[in-house]
């Protein structure tokens, strides 16, 4: 599974640290030896993976262990902290702040309106055979074209990104795409990409296999135009290696369309290669960013590492599997949170079901599994972690959250979680049972309200907890499939 081995050996690396007070430079030392063997192991590039180490050595070095968390924990934070700096830490933070400006995707999924520029925005896409790109395409296309508001994207969202959508209940994309066939030299390719098309309901342009490939984009960015479609999505050949005709290919076609974004898709089971062929393409061509491909097969993780670190350049996206849906957006907080694995968090929830029958351990386990927890089984779970002890003690056995939580956000925790029981009291049964009436059905905001004035909140405390709920869902289920359950 995704990132298995990195996890495996970084968690290993954590626990050696014990019960001791203070990191210093002889007792973190053997831990740094580990990790680094772990990195590269995960076929992180050298330079990275040294990078990563130095980082986290200053990080951690001479400073006392918090107050009720252990070394372990810091450490952990520490190598957090320096693997979201490394995959592109800062854009990740804007883009909860501000997703309209600073995402890296925010360029895709938001860029200007046809309607007020009159250029679609055209997205040209690169890489060698066999890397996902021809599937790249069809993918980005169906989330280009769906809806903000139904997909997987939304329910990851940030509590902000969320909230917004939430309240104005507008769709950030649903934007009219165009794919272009310029694939000419794969036989099939262009037959690939006219059944992807048709399985996404997205049209493809294609004037033949003998037709010139800037020409191909051309005439597909003019049709768009003349037609009303606001994107277009160039599908470019392939080669078995980089070679210069291919590159002067893209630049012509580059040179003819101006395109807004210039994505390689790479595969991430090659590795650190992932990474020195970004730079490649980007000295060579110029690229905007990476498609990282395969991310569902790749139990090392060194293409998603070291990306960004050898070629400056950052992944937009990930492919997650075979289906036209298995595409997300690229964020290095929850990268970096599945690098390091969240198996603690995963004993936690099971030592919280022994308390309830086992019955209602396994229907609840089965329900975190499909996605389906619903508000009464997060009442179940709450009263769980109540009758478990503080949360205090409970939020201080999650990996890196000890340092990060002081009492006084505890206390707000638990404000929380006390208004969200007021919340749920005010539902009725069909709204506890199904979580989606009020957070993707036509109906929620309606609700929302009615929820919200019942148990004597505000609308935007109902919208914060929504999103929380929605949150916790994701991760939960994530978790659950990690663990195998
Ligand atoms: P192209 O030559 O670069 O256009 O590659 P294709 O799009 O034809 O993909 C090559 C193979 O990789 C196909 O069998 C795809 O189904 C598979 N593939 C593409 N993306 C992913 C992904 O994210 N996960 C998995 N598991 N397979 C993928």
């Amino acid at each position: 599974m995704m990132f298995d081995q990195l996890s495996a050996a970084l968690t290993e690396v954590a626990k050696n640290f014990g019960g001791k007070q203070r990191m210093t430079e002889n007792s973190i030392q053997p831990a740094l030896k580990s990790v680094r063997r772990a990195l590269l192991d995960a076929d992180v590039n050298l330079d990275v993976a040294t990078a990563l180490i130095d980082g986290v050595k200053r990080r951690s070095l001479g400073k006392e262990v918090t107050q009720g968390v252990t070394a372990e924990q810091q450490f952990i934070k520490a190598m957090y902290d320096e693997l979201l700096d490394m995959m592109g830490g800062d854009a990740s933070q804007q883009s909860n702040r501000n997703p309209s400006l600073q995402s890296p995707v925010a360029s895709l999924a938001h860029s200007p309106d046809f309607a007020t520029t009159n250029k679609p925005t055209v997205i040209l896409l690169a890489g060698l055979q066999g890397a996902g790109k021809t599937t790249a395409a069809g993918k980005l296309a169906l989330y280009l074209k769906e809806r903000e508001v139904d997909s997987d994207a939304v329910k990851q969202m940030s509590e902000e990104e969320r909230a917004s959508t939430l309240a104005s209940r507008l769709p950030k994309r649903n934007r009219r795409v165009l794919l272009a066939a310029a694939d000419v030299y794969r036989p099939a390719a262009i037959e690939q990409l006219q059944i992807l098309g048709e399985q996404v309901g997205v049209e493809v342009f294609s004037l033949g296999a003998d037709a010139d490939p800037a020409e191909i984009a051309k005439e597909a960015v003019e049709k768009a135009k003349r037609e009303g479609f606001d994107t277009v999505i160039v599908d470019t050949a392939g080669r078995q290696v980089v070679d210069e005709e291919l590159m002067e290919e893209l630049r012509r076609v580059k040179k003819t369309v101006e395109p807004d974004e210039t994505l390689l898709v790479v595969d991430a089971m090659t590795g650190q290669a992932a990474a020195f062929l970004t730079a490649s393409f980007d000295s060579a061509v110029g690229i905007s960013g990476a498609i990282l491909t395969k991310l569902d097969g790749d139990s090392r993780g060194g293409a998603a590492v070291s990306i960004r670190g050898v070629s400056g350049k950052p992944i937009k996206f990930v492919g997650v599997g075979e289906k036209t849906q298995d595409l997300e957006p690229f964020y290095p907080d929850r990268m970096a949170s599945r690098i390091l694995g969240m198996g603690d968090v995963i004993s936690l929830v099971e030592k919280a079901s022994m308390e309830v029958s086992d019955a209602e351990a396994a229907r609840i386990q089965e329900k975190m599994v499909k996605a389906e927890f619903d508000f009464d089984d997060f009442m179940t779970q709450s009263r769980m972690v109540s009758k478990m002890g503080s949360m205090a003690g409970v939020a201080r056995m999650l990996p890196g959250m000890g340092n990060m939580i002081d009492s006084a956000q505890l206390k707000q925790v638990e404000q929380r979680i006390k208004r969200s029981e007021a919340m749920i009291y005010s539902m009725n049964k069909k709204e506890r049972a199904n979580p989606d009436l009020l957070l993707t059905d036509r109906s929620a905001r309606s609700r929302l309200m009615r929820i919200t004035e019942g148990s004597g909140l505000s609308f935007d405390d109902g919208l914060a907890f929504m999103s929380e709920f929605q949150k916790m869902r994701t991760m939960i289920s994530r978790m659950a499939k990690q663990a195998g359950m």
